[in-house]
């Protein structure tokens, strides 16, 4: 056996001992609430597909006409003759949708980090990180190659020490600070006005990930900074478009100066082919979808959906989500494990987070709920965490479930 191949083993076994091993696990198709499995319908409590966009029709519809009119490929990338209409279409939908003067669209959220924030810091540079970024920030930040430091999660006044000490040894760096507006792994928001107030107070820069709370949180769908009313003082408002909007794509929203700057900077931007047009496509028809009134009904749902969940899970939850994200913190990777598979023998997919993706020991369930749930659909999880997991207190015996 070669090196490779018996280094491939023994990381394998190594995190087959401490639980943390993965498998692939190919379902045979998802639709709204409910994906299958092995032939076995589960309702589908993994997905990010918040609003249940993302088998919707005219969405289909959207993706196929495009696929018709340009092609399934871009064949180029944005600079040489990738850019199309969906292209340039949809980043004056995201521009006004975020109220900016630009966007730049990428093929991912993962490639517009990646891309974004090596363009816009260096070795000469200090980037202060939220403990508990995506992965893709973290990695993006490392990659830019800026000095990096870190602050316990949504610990401001560590970050108001961090900004102190970077305008006093660094007074004409550019000082990067980047956060989420909602944790994919904790659901929790960040606390954006402060963030906001300690950024201009030091003349810091501030990128926001809005990847959780995009069609979730704040006036349409558009998320905490427009929800707060500050969408105007971040520099640069970064999102995904295979989320709430059920594609696939990232964005950076920001002014027409840096977008220029990044098209000529952005690497993941500049040697990548171009988002595939339908693919384009159908994030504009979901944007511009989110701007109707049956998307307002669909937001009020999930909103309503969340609102529910201390009244059904008390002992998880004793206030709402504060967007669609539920963890319910296990510790123990093999618990989680057993217990994500012990809800799916009773027909509830609810997966498993473990270490890379949280720390060690915090293993949890991580639930999201969507628009495409009903409170039935609630109340089949709270009997069947109930069931599994004992010591919870039975739900409260709430009305019938709407429609
Ligand atoms: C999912 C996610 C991304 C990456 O977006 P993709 O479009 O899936 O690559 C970036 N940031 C956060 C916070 C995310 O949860």
């Amino acid at each position: 056996m070669n090196k490779l191949e018996q280094k491939a083993l023994s990381e394998l076994e190594s995190l087959q001992r401490q639980s943390l091993r993965r498998y692939l696990r190919s379902f045979d198709s998802f639709s709204g609430p409910t994906i299958t499995l092995n032939g076995q319908l589960l309702i589908n409590f993994s997905s990010n597909d918040y609003l249940g966009l993302a088998t919707a029709p005219f969405l289909r519809k959207a993706f196929a006409d495009a696929a018709l009119t340009y092609g399934v490929g871009s064949a180029a990338s944005r600079l040489i003759s990738g850019t199309l209409p969906p292209h340039t279409l949809l980043e004056s939908a995201i521009a006004h949708f975020k109220q900016t003067e630009a966007a730049l669209c990428f093929a991912s959220g993962w490639q517009t980090a990646a891309g974004v924030i090596p363009a816009i810091v260096s070795q000469n540079d200090v980037i202060l990180l939220d403990k508990l970024a995506h992965a893709c920030l973290v990695d993006a930040a490392r990659l830019s190659g800026a000095k990096l430091r870190v602050f316990p999660h949504n610990d401001t006044r560590r970050l108001r020490h961090l900004l102190e000490w970077a305008t006093s040894q660094y007074p004409s760096s550019i000082i990067l600070i980047i956060t989420e507006s909602v944790f994919s792994m904790d659901g929790d928001l960040c606390p954006l006005e402060e963030i906001v107030q300690l950024k201009d107070h030091y003349g810091a820069c501030l990128l926001l990930d809005e990847a959780h709370a995009i069609g979730v949180i704040g006036p349409q769908g558009s998320g905490l900074a427009a929800h707060l009313n500050l969408s105007h003082r971040i520099e640069l408002q970064m999102g995904t478009l295979g989320k709430a909007l059920g594609v696939a794509g990232g964005y950076i929203a920001c002014s027409k100066n840096i977008a220029d700057w990044l098209t000529n900077r952005a690497r993941s931007f500049i040697f990548s082919t171009a988002p595939p047009p339908p693919v384009a496509a159908a994030a504009l028809a979901a944007l511009r979808w989110l701007l109707s009134p049956e998307a307002q009904t669909r937001i009020a749902h999930l909103t309503h959906l969340r609102n529910q969940i201390p009244n059904l899970l008390p002992s998880f939850a004793p206030t709402p989500p504060p967007a669609a994200i539920l963890p319910i913190l296990l510790g123990d990777e093999k618990l989680a494990l057993q217990t994500s598979q012990q809800l799916l023998n009773l027909g509830i997919f609810a997966p498993c987070v473990r270490f890379p993706a949280v720390p060690r020991a915090k293993a949890r369930l991580r639930i999201s709920l969507s628009a495409a749930h009903s409170l039935d659909h609630l109340h089949q999880l709270a009997h069947a965490l109930q069931k599994i997991i004992p010591n919870i207190p039975p739900p409260l015996t709430i009305s019938k479930p709407i429609a």
